[in-house]
Parts: structure tokens; sequence; C-alpha cells
């Protein structure tokens, strides 16, 4: 064959097969549709969210963004359910498979911020979402409603779940939902994270425990006759003194912070009274708890030393998550379905300003899909309550690019992007992959024995027991 017309062949073929990777199967093609529709709306639900940034159950209005559009939707909503007034349950269709979707909304504390790449605040002190959970429980709402198209033509059957999860930066409301037994039903939960990488999230998080001290002594003046004081301040720096040596006798895998909320009003007054939020982490709940208990030991020490009273109480506290690989590689599949991010040229510079500002290297955005890690034993990092989920029903985790590469978590620089298209792009994504992920379940019943069946060897002879004290959930000022 003539050398020219063999190239043009060869070529013609080659953009053939592309094009036919990039062809969507019918249903997930439907599922972009869906997001594509409501874009516009995710896109508002978002940003009033953001704009909202509302703290550990005080998730009002988010809360409810989230809940009446959902419902708009056709699905049926029972809002406030075990025991937190911004947790929802939203469920459209019947019979099995029971496919359910995490959306978290609840905000941080102190890093208001512009959608702007240099640091400043909208309002001053004020909660931002350095997290990115408006844009979190917004795809999680977008994949539900996609989904239910899906039934509503016909095309596949069953029941999808929309879990409106409040307070997972503090109380971590998922441990008084998985204890209502809101899973109980559920084949197989989806969730995903914003991220400054797109990834089948095959990794487990550290489980950990919260817990308050409050020292109770005898206050008197601090020069006058400080010999008639007990000090619960001396108390206090007893305590994290011996945390602080504590530190060099614990595995690498242990983390322990605390945060002093009351230490003393006055320079004058022995104090009487001083608290602390104490929190104790590891790689494993079966490594957490002797730490934990030795922890507990300590404060009785301090407090006999000080010859204080002391008193602890038990805030709460999560499992690390419970890997599932087969889940993973479904959800791999879909992201090299649906292929990288493309970003413009104003996103690209938004992102590398960004990372000047914040001392990082200057590479812009990423948005490859990565190939599926191993799953590490013992993975650094941080904690979520998706642990809890994970321990009693088969989850799927997946991680989307919403900020440039290395952005500072829990930051001003996250909360900047997570009000701007760069956050909106990676919440559309994070919608179509959950969605197809969620048909794939829906449409081979084999998938999801498998994932069970992978689920059941992890969990092993583990028996679930939820770190929680007796009693409501710390919902502020309703005692
Ligand atoms: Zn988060």
């Amino acid at each position: 064959m003539h050398k020219p017309i063999l190239t043009l062949l060869i070529c013609i073929l080659c953009l053939t097969v592309s094009q036919a990777q990039k062809k969507l199967p019918k249903n997930k093609s439907l599922i972009k549709q869906s997001v594509e529709k409501h874009q516009a709306n995710l896109i508002e639900i978002s940003d009033a969210i953001w704009a909202s940034a509302e703290t550990a159950f005080e998730e009002h209005n988010s809360s409810k963004l989230l809940a009446d559009y959902v419902e708009k939707n056709g699905f049926t909503v029972e809002r406030g359910v075990a025991g937190m007034p911004t947790a929802f349950v939203a469920t459209f269709g019947s019979g099995r498979p029971i496919i359910s979707v995490l959306g978290e909304f609840d905000a941080l504390p102190g890093i208001s911020q512009k959608a702007q790449p240099t640091k400043e605040a909208v309002h001053e002190g004020s909660p931002g979402h350095g997290c990115g959970h408006n844009l979190f429980g917004t795809a999680s709402l977008g994949a539900a409603i996609a989904i239910k198209e899906l039934m509503v033509q016909g095309k596949i059957k069953g029941t999808i779940k929309f879990l409106g999860t409040p307070s997972e930066e503090k109380y971590f409301g998922k441990i008084w939902m998985v204890r209502e037994g809101l899973w109980d039903d559920v084949d197989v939960n989806i969730s995903w994270h914003p991220s400054d990488e797109i990834k089948a999230d095959v990794q487990s998080s550290l489980a950990l425990v919260d817990y308050k001290i409050e020292f109770f002594g005898q206050a008197a003046h601090a020069s006058g006759d400080p010999w008639n004081g007990r000090s619960a301040s001396d108390a206090l720096e007893l305590y994290t003194t011996g945390i602080n040596y504590y530190r060099e006798h614990v595995k690498p895998t242990v983390r322990m912070h605390y945060h002093i909320q009351d230490g003393g009003q006055v320079v004058n007054v022995v104090p009487d009274y001083t608290k602390l939020w104490m929190r104790v982490r590891d790689s494993k709940r079966a490594g957490l708890m002797p730490v934990y208990e030795r922890t507990m030991e300590m404060v009785k020490g301090a407090a006999i030393m000080a010859n204080v009273d002391y008193k602890i109480t038990l805030i709460s506290g999560i499992y690390e998550v419970l890997v599932n690989r087969t889940g993973g590689e479904i959800m791999q599949q879909n992201l090299e379905l649906l292929g990288p991010i493309e970003y413009t040229d104003e996103e690209i510079a938004f992102g590398k300003k960004i990372q000047e500002v914040t001392g990082k290297p200057q590479v812009g955005m990423d948005s490859k899909i990565n190939l599926l890690k191993e799953t590490k034993e013992h993975p650094g990092g941080g904690s979520t309550d998706v642990g809890d989920v994970s321990w009693n029903v088969p989850n799927i985790n997946l991680s989307v690019t919403t900020a440039p590469k290395d952005t500072p978590w829990h930051s001003w620089a996250v909360v900047a992007c997570g009000g701007m298209s760069i956050g909106h792009k990676g919440m559309l994504y994070a919608s179509n992959a959950m969605a197809m992920t969620m048909l794939d379940l829906f449409e081979n019943q084999k998938l999801i024995d498998k994932i069970k069946t992978e689920y059941v060897e992890r969990k092993g002879n583990e028996v679930y027991k939820a770190i929680i004290p007796d009693g409501p959930p710390p919902i502020p000022n309703s005692k």
C-alpha cells in the first residue's frame, strides 16, 4: 500500500479507537446529562453553603438547601434523624440493591476567606469551608439525583439513599447515625472527599478518641495567701508535661493533641478551674485503646500532684476507615472513563498564585487520574467519621481535585478554591464518578457480592463497638 494512504488509514483507525474509548455506555452518558442539567443549581447550592459556612451542628441553612433540593426532585426526606436537627436521610426507589451516598456540609471556625488567591477574609474570624464540605454535600446530591433519574426512566431498579451527615469536623455526626442503624439495610455506601488529586481512595485513616478533662482546685490570692490555694492550672501543666514525655514511648503511628480551653482567668488568682480537650489517634482502633487508657491514668497522677479533683468526660471517638479495594477498582474504571479535569488558563493561574502565596512549588493543578495505589497498613494523615460507616457497610471512597497541588488543607486556600470554578469543576466531576460507580452496582449484583465478600474478610472477627457516650449527641443549646 502507498505509504501516505497507509498512514492516513492508521490515523483514522487511531482516531476511531480513541473516540471509542471516550464514548460512554448509554446509561453513563445519561448520568453526565443529568449532572449537566442540574449543574447551575448544584453550583448555586454549593456557593450558598460556602457563603453560609456553618460549623458543627449549626448547619441549619446548609442542611436545608440540600434536603429541599433533593425533596423537590422526588426523594422522601426524613429530617432531624438520630437526634441531630441537621442530619437527614433522603430516599428514592424501592427494593434491592440499596446504595447510599454521604453528604457532609459543615465548615471550620475562623478561616473566612474570599474566593480569591490571596488571603483576605470575608468576615474576619468567621468560619469558612476549609475542607470543601460545601462541594462534598452538593456533589453527592447531584450523584443521588442522577441515579434517581435513571430509575424513573426504568434503566435500573433498587433504592438510592442520600444521607446528610453533619458535624464531621467536630463531634463526628455519623457515629450517632450509625448508632441509629441508618446503614443497617444498605448494601454499599459511596463517599468522596475534596482533595488536590484524583484517585479512587483505597487508604485508611486514623482512629481517634476525644475527651474532656476538668481540674477543680481551690482559689486563693496568688500573692497574699497562695498556700491556701490548690491550683487547677498546676494540674493542667503537670498533665500536659506528662503527655509530652509520654510521646517518646508511643509507637510512631500514635498522635496526641490537646487544646487548652480554660487555663484560668487572671494572673493574680490561683485558678480553681481548668479545662482541656484531649485527642489520641492511632492507625488502628486496637492500638488506640491502650494509649487512651494510659493518658486517662495520667490525669489522676496530675491531680494527685496538684492536690485537686478531676473529671474526665468522653466526647466521642471514631474508627479508622475499612478499605474496600474491590469497590476502589470499580471507581478507578470510572475515573479512567471520565479522564482528567480540564482547566482554563485563568484557573491554572489562580492555582499557581495560591502556591506562590503558600510557599509551594508553582505546578498548578493536578487532575491526572492516579493509578490505584497499594493500601498501606499504617497510613498517615487525618481521621474521618466515614470510618465508623465503613465498619457497618462496605464503603467506596473517592478523592477529586478541588484545589491546586499541595494546598495546605483546613486553610484559607481551600476556602478560596471551594467558592469558585476550580471547586465547582471537582464537585461536578465527583457527582459523575460516584453516580457511574453506583450505576455499575445497580446493574451488576455480582459486583456487590464481591464487594461484600471482601468486606467480610477484612472485618474478620472484629466486633464494631462505637466510642460514644450514652445519651443524645452534643447538640449546642439543646439542654
Ligand atoms: Zn473534610
